[in-house]
């Protein structure tokens, strides 16, 4: 269902303009206005879903079962190096719009327009810190 105030549910219903390049009953895909790289493309679910806390696994599913579909036509199109995937989750993670969408990010090259910037800290942790995290993370579900 729509959601009221949402640009993204507005693209769907077409009442905001915007370059498809995929649609079916549960997906929509179309570029990001900000093509970080060129094809630079957005994959929504046609359900309002705020962020990947909130999806329902069968809205997930129909989301990332098009996905290689939809990354083999970039491919094919522009023969990129590589591709990143990007799906960010709240303000503090990036997140503007909040209807759930995943990024496609085809790379040309290194000073192509995305770039990542993480610090490794593998040796901050010791297979016991890592078995005790995960635990932790198992007890969560
Ligand atoms: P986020 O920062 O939430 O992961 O990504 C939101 C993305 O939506 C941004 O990359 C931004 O460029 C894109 N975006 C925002 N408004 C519009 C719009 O009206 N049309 C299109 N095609 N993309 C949009
Ligand atoms: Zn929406």
């Amino acid at each position: 269902m729509a959601h009221e105030d949402c640009i993204f549910c507005k693209i769907i219903d077409g009442e905001l303009p915007s370059a498809k390049v995929y649609e079916d009953e549960a997906v929509y895909a179309f570029l990001d206005i900000s093509q970080v790289t060129k094809g630079h493309t957005l994959v929504i679910p046609k359900t309002h879903t705020k962020n990947i806390y909130e999806t329902p696994p069968e809205v997930a599913s129909k989301l990332f079962e098009r996905i290689p579909t939809i990354a083999n036509a970039i491919k094919k199109a522009y023969q990129p190096a590589g591709m990143n995937l990007l799906n960010n989750n709240e303000k503090l993670a990036d997140q503007s719009v909040f209807h759930l969408h995943i990024h496609l990010l085809p790379r040309y090259g290194e000073d192509d327009g995305f770039s990542f910037n993480w610090q490794v800290h593998t040796d901050d942790y010791s297979q016991d810190d890592l078995q005790q995290i995960a635990k932790e993370i198992n007890e969560a579900f």
